[in-house]
């Protein structure tokens, strides 16, 4: 795919797999997908299989990512994981600010954006998730929370530092409900995003930034969302899980 921006797919395990299983799962995934250059494949397994998944990526070309981390370096947070202790396991990317972390865990806007400026701080590149509920599409609400989102997540970071950042637009009644935007509604917030990030920062930097879709993404569907201008790329969840889906989403978007 000739694209104005490299592709980058993220394979987010979310909380599954055993450290036996995410072996297994790197160890297939290098071997398909392991001449791939033109795509960024990132794939974030749970904290507890990161150090020995690191041991499969360091010295390949899929690239670890972590699902969260605190907005603190370190100190009394029990539970809580500091961006420096990710850089450990030579952890590049961290997703912040998923829906799932917003509606669980009560993640305020706020919050992603300090956790963007550690994440930046100790050198990682944040994925940061934005998008609306049902309800909030249903309602004409998406470019309003889409936007208050964005603007939200993104506060304080530099120019610098946003192109450095990736975006995943996750509108979340396609998050794991097997029901997918079609292209032309990704490809509309995706433009959205965009004209948005000119609007904070300038042109060039807008053009810089990856934004990626997530929602269901398929083998079968990844193709065409993948192909509008402004669709950088996917955040996949249910279909990284298994090799052949994962392995079929990077080979169809090439
Ligand atoms: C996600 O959790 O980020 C996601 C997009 O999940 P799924 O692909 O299963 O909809």
């Amino acid at each position: 795919m000739d694209k104005e921006r490299k592709l980058i797919v993220a394979g987010n395990w979310k909380m599954n797999k055993t450290v036996a299983e995410a072996l297994d799962l790197i160890r297939a995934l290098k071997r398909e997908l392991g001449s791939v250059k033109d795509i960024d494949i990132v794939v974030c397994p749970a904290f507890t299989a990161l150090s020995d998944v690191s041991k499969e990526t360091i010295d390949s070309n899929l690239r670890l990512g972590a699902q969260n981390m605190s907005e603190h370096n370190y100190g009394a947070f029990t539970g809580e994981i500091g961006a420096g202790m990710l850089r450990e396991f030579s952890v590049k990317y961290v997703v912040l600010g998923h829906s799932e972390r917003r509606q669980f865990q009560k993640e305020s806007d706020a919050l992603v954006a300090a956790k963007a400026k550690a994440a930046h701080a100790a050198s990682l590149i944040p994925i940061v998730c934005v998008g609306e509920t049902l309800a909030e599409r249903e309602g004409g609400l998406t470019n309003k929370v889409v936007e208050t989102q964005t603007r939200g997540s993104l506060a304080g970071l530099t120019r610098e530092q946003v192109v450095e950042t990736v975006l995943a637009y996750e509108p979340v009644w396609a998050i794991g409900t097997g029901k997918t935007a079609t292209s032309a509604q990704a490809q509309e917030v995706h433009a959205f995003i965009r004209s948005l990030l000119v609007s904070m920062f300038d042109e060039p930097t807008a053009r810089r930034v990856r934004i990626q879709y997530g929602g269901s993404v398929k083998p079968g569907n990844a193709r065409e969302i993948l192909s509008q201008p402004d669709v950088d790329g996917a955040l996949v969840g249910g279909a990284s899980l298994e090799e052949r889906s994962f392995v079929e989403i990077i080979k169809n978007s090439l």
